[in-house]
């Protein structure tokens, strides 16, 4: 049988956006409140995207890590997830920067990132309007996706899953 295709994924966005609790929702469709938000840690998972069976390795980064380190991070992975926090306008404004970093790390080569939008749930607490994710995810020629690692069908842009299978496609189109 033919060998399925393995792409790595790192997750990146600021302590606290809820990048643990999305890839353990993706992971295991469950949510789980609290995290070790000091842990790093990597999953594998295999997924039928679109009738092939494609073998993720995710990184959860910790979102503190020094620069060397998260530079090795951008080194390994091959596609990432930018994750932001609807209710906090400064994890919104880190995304750039994080892009930056990696388009500096990854040159000449423009790295597959997908933006997501996470705590959609909490509408009321709201900082960061739709329309900008969807203004950033357009300067960086990404997908962009409004969700919650808590509630299933929380915002606009569809499930966590379908963020992360479309990082896996965008790789694989590469
Ligand atoms: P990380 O530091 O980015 O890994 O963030 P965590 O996954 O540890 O989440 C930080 C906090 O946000 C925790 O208290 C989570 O329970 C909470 N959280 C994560 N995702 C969501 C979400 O989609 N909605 C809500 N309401 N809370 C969330
Ligand atoms: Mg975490």
């Amino acid at each position: 049988m033919a060998k399925s295709p393995e792409v790595k994924l790192a997750v990146f966005g600021r302590a606290g956006v809820g990048k643990s609790a999305l890839v353990v929702r993706f992971l295991t469709k469950r949510f789980i409140w609290e995290y070790d938000p000091t842990l790093e840690s990597t999953y594998r998972h295999q997924a039928n995207i679109d009738d092939e069976m494609v073998s993720m390795e995710i990184l959860d980064t910790a979102g503190q890590e020094d620069q060397l380190q998260r530079e090795g991070n951008m080194r390994w992975g091959d596609g990432f997830v930018l994750v932001y926090d609807i209710t906090d306008r400064g994890s919104f404004e880190d995304v750039a920067p994080l892009r930056g970093m990696l388009d500096e790390v990854r040159r000449p080569k423009l790295a597959p990132v997908v933006l997501v939008g996470n705590k959609a749930d909490l509408e009321h607490a709201r900082q960061v309007a739709t329309e900008e994710g969807e203004r950033l995810a357009a300067d960086m020629a990404c997908a962009f996706y409004e969700c919650s690692a808590c509630a299933e069908h929380a915002g606009t842009g569809g499930g966590v899953a379908e963020a992360f299978y479309e990082l896996c496609r965008e790789v694989r189109r590469r």
